[in-house]
C-alpha cells in the first residue's frame, strides 16, 4: 500500500466503479450528441439513439473512429472541425498529432481538459511515489503535444518541480547542478544521456537520479531492465497521447493503471467488431469519460488508437489500487506479417536487448525486412562499442533464440530456409537512422 493521488476514486470497489463508468458513458454520449457535430449528424441519420447507450457494451453500436476519420471531419476537407465539442470562446489550447500519414489531427482542449489530463498524470506519479520534493527533468516535447504540458501542470498538484528540458539532450550540469530525483524521457535516450555522462566522468547510479519514467513508445522487458541496470534505479512505464490515455505502471510494476473514471479502454478484435477477452491481445479503443456536468473541448468516443495490449487484470493491485492493468502497449504500424505470422519492432528489440549481447552492444539497433513471396530475409543492424572485438557468433544466436521463442510459425519458417536473419555489427553512429531527421524507424519494410 502507497499513497493514492485521490484514494476514494482510485481504490473504489469493482462494482461501484463500473457504476461510475456506465452512468459517465451515459452522460458522456448525451454531451456528445448535444454538442459535437460529427455525433449529431451521425445520431440523427441512424436508427441509434444516444439514449439506446446505458453501459459500456452499448459502445459498439456507435462507430469506430480512426485518425482517418479525424482528418475527412475536419478543413480542408469539411467547413468546421466536427469533432470539436465546445465553443471557441471555451478553448483553452489548439494541438496537433501527426500520425504515420504525416497529415495533422486537430485537437482541442478546454481548461477543466487539462486539469483531468493533468490528474491523470498526477494519479501515475503519485502511484509511482512521487511526491513533494521531487524534481523532475521533463525531456518530452513542450510543442504542439500535450504530454509534456499537463505533466508539467501535474506536478503543481503534487509539489514537485519540474525541469522543463523538452529534449534529453540537455547539458550534464543540469543534472550536477539541480540534482533532479528523476527524469522522463523514452528509453532509447536515457541510455545516450548515460553514455553521455559517462563519457564526461560522471556514473548515472551515482547522481541523484532516484527514478526514470519511460515513454513516448513501446519497449521491451529486457531494455527496461538494461535500463535499470544502468541507471540503478526503477524504470516506470507510462503511456499517454494527446488523446487522453494517460496509464501509468505503480511501483508495483505489474501492469499499467488506466484510469477507468476518467477514460475507458475497450480491447478490440484486429476486424473491430467485438471485444476480446481479459489477457487476449488486441486493439486499444479508447472512450474519454466525463463526469456529469463537465465539459470538454474535443470528444472522441470509440477512438481507434493503432496500438494493441491486452487486460492483465480487473483485480485489486498489491498497491491498492482497483483501476484495470493492462500490458505495455504496442504499434500496430510496427508489426510486420511474415508468410502470415506477425511480429512487432518491440520483438526485434527484445533479441537485441538479451543480457549478454549488452556486455558488447549499444542497444541501438534498426531492422529491414527484405523479399518476396517465397523468401524473406530480416536484416539486424547492431551498433557496437568496439565491433572489432564483439562476440557476433554469441550475439547472433542470443537473437536468434529470442526473437523466435514464442513464434513457432517464423521458426518453422527459419527451419525451412524461408525466413532469413542477417546481422551487421556497426561502430558509433554507423546506423542509417542517424541520418534521417526525426523519430528512428527502427524496423522498416522493405518488400
Ligand atoms: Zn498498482
Amino acid at each position: 500500500m502507497g499513497s493514492y493521488f485521490k484514494e476514494e476514486i482510485e481504490t473504489l470497489p469493482r462494482d461501484e466503479l463500473d457504476i461510475v463508468v456506465d452512468e459517465r458513458i451515459r452522460y458522456t454520449v448525451k454531451y456528445a450528441y448535444e454538442n459535437s457535430p460529427f455525433y449529431r449528424k451521425w445520431f440523427d441519420k441512424t436508427d441509434v439513439s444516444p439514449f439506446d447507450v446505458r453501459e459500456h457494451e452499448d459502445l459498439r453500436e456507435l462507430p469506430i473512429i480512426s485518425g482517418g476519420v479525424i482528418r475527412e471531419k475536419q478543413p480542408p476537407e469539411t467547413d468546421e472541425f466536427e469533432f470539436k465539442s465546445t465553443s471557441w470562446e471555451n478553448v483553452f489550447t489548439i494541438h496537433e498529432t501527426s500520425g504515420t500519414s504525416g497529415v495533422p489531427k486537430s485537437f482541442f482542449l478546454t481548461w477543466n481538459d487539462w486539469k483531468i489530463y493533468a490528474e491523470k498524470y498526477a494519479r501515475a506519479f503519485v502511484s509511482q511515489n512521487f511526491g513533494s520534493g521531487d524534481r523532475v527533468v521533463v525531456c518530452a516535447s513542450y510543442g504542439m503535444n500535450v504530454g509534456a504540458n499537463t505533466m508539467t501542470l501535474a506536478a503543481q498538484k503534487i509539489g514537485m518541480t519540474i525541469i522543463p528540458e523538452g529534449k534529453c539532450t540537455f547539458p550534464v550540469r543540469i543534472i550536477k547542478n539541480y540534482k533532479p530525483t528523476a527524469i522522463v524521457g523514452s528509453v532509447f535516450k536515457l541510455l545516450r544521456l548515460a553514455r553521455r555522462m559517462e563519457s564526461q566522468g560522471s556514473k548515472p547510479p551515482e547522481s541523484s537520479i532516484q527514478r526514470l519514467i519511460a515513454g513516448g513508445e513501446s519497449f521491451s522487458e529486457e531494455s527496461r531492465s538494461y535500463l535499470e541496470e544502468v541507471w540503478d534505479v526503477p524504470v516506470y512505464n507510462t503511456y499517454g497521447s494527446t488523446e487522453g490515455t494517460m496509464c501509468g505502471e505503480c511501483i508495483k510494476k505489474a501492469g499499467l493503471h488506466v484510469p477507468e473514471d476518467l477514460v475507458h479502454l475497450d480491447i478490440y478484435n484486429p476486424q473491430l467488431e467485438n471485444f476480446v477477452n481479459d489477457g487476449d491481445c488486441g486493439r486499444i479503443v479508447l472512450t474519454t469519460l466525463l463526469p456529469s456536468g463537465n465539459k470538454t473541448g474535443n470528444l472522441l468516443i470509440n477512438y481507434d488508437t493503432d496500438d494493441t495490449t491486452a487486460v492483465v487484470t480487473r483485480d485489486k493491485c498489491k498497491c491498492g489500487r482497483t483501476h484495470m492493468r493492462i500490458l505495455n502497449p504496442q504499434r500496430e504500424s510496427e508489426t510486420l506479417w511474415v508468410g502470415g505470422f506477425p511480429f512487432n519492432r518491440v520483438d526485434v528489440e527484445q533479441g537485441v536487448f538479451h543480457r549478454d549481447n549488452m556486455d558488447y552492444l549499444t542497444g541501438e539497433y534498426e531492422a529491414f525486412l527484405y523479399g518476396d513471396e517465397d523468401e524473406t530475409t530480416l536484416r539486424i543492424r547492431m551498433e557496437c562499442e568496439d565491433p572489432e572485438n564483439c562476440d557476433q557468433d554469441m550475439v547472433e544466436n542470443n537473437f536468434i533464440k529470442t526473437f523466435l521463442k514464442y513464434k513457432p510459425g517464423l521458426q518453422q519458417a527459419h527451419i525451412d530456409g524461408t525466413f532469413n536473419m542477417l546481422f551487421d555489427f556497426t561502430e558509433s553512429e554507423a546506423l542509417e537512422f542517424y541520418r534521417i531527421k526525426g523519430r528512428p524507424k527502427r524496423l522498416v519494410d522493405r518488400r
